[in-house]
């Protein structure tokens, strides 16, 4: 772990609302805010755009050795960009959500995803999201959240976005796979979102960092 920067692990399932609590805890206070999962997206979306099958994991793995993969920072958020490219909306489409699971399952591709991720406390105090951030990123900081949400309520959520994706599915594969799976790593305060609004969950989660001894 590193000594000198902290960091706020934030895991949960898809559409829990942990992107929208980062963000906010983050700016609140003064962090960089670091979506993972758009790291998955990104390698995922660069994939499709080589028309390369995303089941077949060897050219997947071969296609990804060859993929520049730049991470930064830019007004506070992670950025992600490929080969030059920077990827922001084009990530959330249908296709990326259907196949996103099966690319993150591959334990040579969150390798080099993870490496990446603890790069980003080189340099910064973070609120970093995802599904393996307090059991595999950074297993030793001592301000882990997990927030959650029925699976209504979430599925709710994304079709208010307007975004085609099958949270359930993508949560079960999540769950399931050898790799990282999707769970409440150890030391981790839970926050049920189902009923709370950006704010409540925002607050709980504030205090949650208050009960592990978060000082400003
Ligand atoms: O957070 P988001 O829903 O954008 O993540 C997309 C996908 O990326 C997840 O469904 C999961 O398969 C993968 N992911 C992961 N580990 C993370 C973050 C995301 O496996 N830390």
């Amino acid at each position: 772990m590193n000594q000198i920067h902290r960091a706020v692990a934030i895991d949960g399932p898809a559409a829990s609302g942990k992107s929208t609590v980062a963000k906010r805890l983050a700016a609140s206070l003064g962090l960089v805010m670091v979506n993972s999962g758009a790291m998955y997206r990104a390698v995922t979306w660069q994939i499709l755009q080589e028309k390369i099958d995303p089941e077949n994991s060897a050219s997947v793995l071969e296609a990804m050795n060859r993929m520049e993969i730049e991470c930064g920072v830019e007004d506070g958020l992670s950025t992600i960009a490929i080969n030059g490219r920077l990827l922001t909306t084009e990530i959330r489409g249908a296709e990326v959500n259907e196949h996103v699971s099966k690319i993150a399952s591959i334990p040579e591709v969150r390798e080099r995803l993870v490496a990446m991720q603890r790069e980003y406390l080189d340099n910064n105090d973070v609120v970093m999201e995802g599904r393996d951030i307090g059991s595999v990123v950074f297993p030793d900081t001592p301000f882990k959240l997990y927030i959650s949400a029925s699976e209504e309520v979430r599925a709710a959520r994304r079709a208010k976005d307007g975004e085609a994706d099958a949270v359930a599915q993508r949560d079960a594969q999540d769950r399931q796979r050898k790799a990282s799976p999707l769970k409440v790593s150890d030391g981790s305060i839970v926050i049920d979102s189902s009923d709370l609004t950006i704010e409540g969950t925002v607050e709980a989660a504030r205090e949650a960092l208050i009960k592990f001894g978060w000082e400003d």
